[in-house]
């Protein structure tokens, strides 16, 4: 048996749906996009979205429309995919790099402000893998916040979703999120005048040259799958935390710690992580059983600036592994990862 790490779920509504826009022959950014649009923010609680290439696009064109540019800073998280790294230095502006908390993998108050300066024009804050980032003390900052959802559609903090907390926020849809286009993104936000810039950069057609133009549009046939995707999203996260409760139960007996869970902030298991010391070993046997378990951030983005020590981030890296978790998940699939599991990780 081979378990993947990761897998998107389609099935045969989102076929036609795709079928029936490529049938239509309008096959750019049109109809299906404003509908998307709208379905999206229907859901968070936000006025406006604009739908665009990819989460990268959507994190550069969020931080173009706060006005982010060369000479200012922008606050990010170490313990994350490089994306929000370059859309930063797409537009000239320089990240800051800071530590994480080690128990929730979510971006540091302290370290946020040990780092501010006069130069600071934002905080990307992306919500990790089960718990949404500390929201309220992030807003008590005065600096705008650019939440990053791409793994957090529909999680939840004080019962209001995240996404509708920040200046703006950012979504991605590539095919292993919480609901795919295939590759895609968006971003939301109710400040009529950021949604006026992401409306003015998102393309280049029918417009003058006075500002820079992008091409990020996304096509009609992507917009028809996450549409159908949209219908499903519910049910992609009471699976999620079935399988989650599950592997709760099973891992908190076994030689392995857990992410701190929080009252007032709800999961959608992107991810299941556990944390334990002998990582690679671990990873190693358990590829060898057919489960592929990976490390959840490919590389901090503190390596590779020399200065920068992470104490916090650096623990989660040497210790924290990633256990497939997906709607699509048999039962038979999750009943092998948990005997696997106890095999390597039982307390003896
Ligand atoms: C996936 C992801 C992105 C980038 O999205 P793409 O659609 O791959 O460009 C950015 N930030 C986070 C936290 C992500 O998980």
């Amino acid at each position: 048996m081979i378990i993947k790490h990761s897998k998107p779920s389609i099935d045969s509504s989102d076929v036609e749906a795709v079928d029936n826009v490529l049938a239509s022959g309008n096959l750019s950014q049109g109809v299906k996009v404003k509908e998307f649009e709208k379905k999206l923010v229907g859901y968070i609680g936000v006025k406006h979205g604009v739908a665009v290439s990819s989460g990268t696009a959507a994190l550069h064109l969020a931080l173009i429309s706060l006005d982010v540019g060369v000479g200012d800073e922008v606050i990010i998280p170490s313990y994350v995919c490089a994306s929000p790294f370059i859309a930063t230095r797409y537009t000239g502006a320089t990240p800051k790099i800071v530590d994480i908390n080690p128990h929730d993998f979510n971006i540091n108050i302290e370290s946020v402000k040990a780092n501010l300066t006069k130069k600071t024009k934002a905080i990307i804050v992306p919500h990790m893998f089960r718990t949404p980032a500390e929201i309220d003390e992030l807003l008590n900052i005065d600096v705008p916040i650019l939440e990053n959802c791409a793994l957090s559609l529909g999680a939840e903090y004080k019962k209001r979703k995240v996404g509708s907390f920040g200046r703006a926020a950012i979504y991605s849809f590539y095919a292993t999120k919480m609901i795919t286009t295939g590759e895609g993104g968006m971003v939301i936000t109710d400040d009529d005048d950021v949604y006026q810039k992401l409306s003015e950069t998102r393309q280049y057609d029918e417009s003058s040259l006075d500002i820079l133009r992008y091409n990020y549009k996304m096509t009609d046939f992507q917009a028809a799958l996450g549409l159908s995707q949209m219908n499903k999203l519910s049910n992609f996260i009471s699976r999620r935390t079935e399988i989650a409760k599950i592997y709760d139960e099973i891992y908190s007996d076994l030689e392995v710690s857990l992410p701190e869970t929080h009252e007032n902030r709800t999961p959608v298991y992107f991810r299941y992580i556990i944390l334990l010391k002998n990582l690679e070993d671990i990873q190693y046997r358990m590829k060898k059983k057919g489960i592929m378990c990976e490390k959840p951030v490919f590389e901090p983005l503190h390596k590779s600036i020399p200065s920068l020590n992470l104490i916090n981030t650096d623990y989660v890296y040497d210790h924290a592994l990633s256990i497939p978790i997906y709607p699509s998940l048999t039962e038979q699939e999750i009943a092998y990862i948990i005997k696997t599991s106890k095999t390597f990780l039982s307390k003896s």
